[in-house]
């Protein structure tokens, strides 16, 4: 579902940018987006909320992680 856009902070490089705030399988939590400035894929909207909820994106984050692997 499209929830319009939303501010991501970068886990990596602590880059903020806008980006489309995408539903993750059904949750409340967001599809994480490609930070522009390292390329990145660890990364998950900005705010208090996600902070809290930082251990939720470190598993999208793993398993991301995982999927690129098996492209190669
Ligand atoms: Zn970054």
């Amino acid at each position: 579902m499209h929830r319009g856009t939303t501010e991501f902070v970068c886990d990596q490089c602590g880059n903020r940018f806008m980006d489309v705030d995408l539903e993750f399988m059904a949750t409340s939590l967001s599809v994480p987006r490609q930070c522009p400035q390292c390329g990145s894929w660890h990364t998950m909207p900005s705010g208090i909320l996600s902070m809290l909820r930082k251990s939720s994106y470190r598993r999208i984050w793993k398993s991301m992680d995982n999927q690129s692997e098996h492209e190669k």
